[in-house]
């Protein structure tokens, strides 16, 4: 990535092409399914994907936004479209670190759900179609979900020192999985979760 071009002090402009969500100036990080260890719910069929091939599950970019209240990060997120068993591919997802701060995905292309869920178990799936902003609200973790035959491309917003925090995802999993059933997308409780 080229920072120079990056001058969050004095601006910038910053291209994305709206049908890939990608910059030609900027990289993105990438996860790929070996690295989600855990997050899907029928551990065999991970393991077998993972033997088969080693998917990129999804990119997106960081692109070191100043990490003040003040500083806004933001970027494209790129999720594939694929399944581990019946669960389709996702996000690892995340609360903030700085649990009181929302975020802002609007849908470029592909067609999924944005999955919710507040510390006290609340949750809520929000349809991502293209032209569609989601709000993800403060203390709401938040996942994206490919559930189309599209790749899923959002552009998103949140505060520049709101921070990620993995680890509570990883440890205890959402409570609801998005699964495909009779051909659609359907919510159903994670065994998993604890
Ligand atoms: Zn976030």
């Amino acid at each position: 990535m080229d920072k120079k071009l990056l001058d969050w002090i004095h601006g910038f402009g910053l291209d994305f092409d709206v049908s890939t969500g990608l910059s030609p100036d900027v990289e993105t990080r990438k996860r790929y399914l070996s690295q989600m260890k855990g997050m899907y719910s029928d551990d065999l069929a991970f393991e077998n994907s993972v033997a088969n091939y080693d998917s990129l599950v999804y990119e997106f970019h960081e692109l070191g936004a100043p990490e003040t209240a003040g500083d806004l990060a933001f970027g494209c997120s790129i999720v594939y479209p694929g399944k581990v068993g019946d669960e389709y591919y996702m996000t690892k997802g995340h609360f903030h670190t700085i649990l009181d701060t929302a975020e802002i995905y609007f849908c470029l292309t592909g067609s999924g759900y944005m999955l919710l869920e507040s510390p006290e178990g609340d949750w809520a799936a929000q349809e991502l179609v293209p032209g569609r902003v989601v709000y993800v609200p403060k203390r709401y973790a938040h996942r994206s979900i490919n559930a189309g035959k599209d790749v899923l491309r959002t552009f998103f917003v949140f505060r520049g020192d709101a921070g990620h925090d993995y680890g509570t995802i990883e440890t205890k999993g959402y409570r609801k999985l998005c699964v495909e059933q009779n051909g659609q997308p359907t919510f159903v409780d994670n065994p998993k979760w604890r």
